[in-house]
């Protein structure tokens, strides 16, 4: 990952078109883990826009603050985080037909490097960084 979506989300749309990488689902998306509550970033397909902007577009994008967050980086150091979210309902991390669940020990994503990780701990509000 990653960044993720709070409940502060109005739902408005702003940020799904703008995803280089199709990561984020509406809320009436069935694969949303907060269907019917608010968008939701899949953690296993976020880049935080690595390659593709200088800034997430999504957080760009959102019109509310504190809307989008930062997450921990997508990567095998914190596998048992998002395994444990994934149990938790948090996350749905997609389960692929021979590879298994898609956690960050079997498939890391790109990441702002330059974010503490104390910020990312905190969820901090993603373009507080910019
Ligand atoms: S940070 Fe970029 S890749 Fe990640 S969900 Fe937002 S727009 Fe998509
Ligand atoms: S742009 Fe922000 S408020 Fe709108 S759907 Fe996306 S996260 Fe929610």
């Amino acid at each position: 990952m990653a960044v993720m979506i709070t409940e502060e989300c109005i739902n408005c749309d702003a940020c799904a078109p703008e995803c280089p990488v199709a990561a984020i689902l509406g809320d009436d998306n069935e694969k949303n883990p907060h269907e019917g509550e608010r968008f939701y970033v899949k953690p296993e397909s976020c880049v935080e826009c690595v390659g593709h902007a200088d800034v997430p577009r999504c957080a760009a994008a959102c019109p509310t603050e504190g809307s989008i967050v930062w997450d921990m980086p997508y990567t095998a150091d914190c596998n048992e985080y998002f395994k444990e979210g994934h149990e938790a309902k948090t996350y749905a991390i997609r389960e692929h037909k021979s590879k298994g669940l898609m956690l960050p020990e079997v498939k890391s994503q790109e990441f702002i490097g330059s974010i503490p990780l104390s910020v990312r701990e905190a969820h901090a509000n993603v373009m507080d960084s910019f």
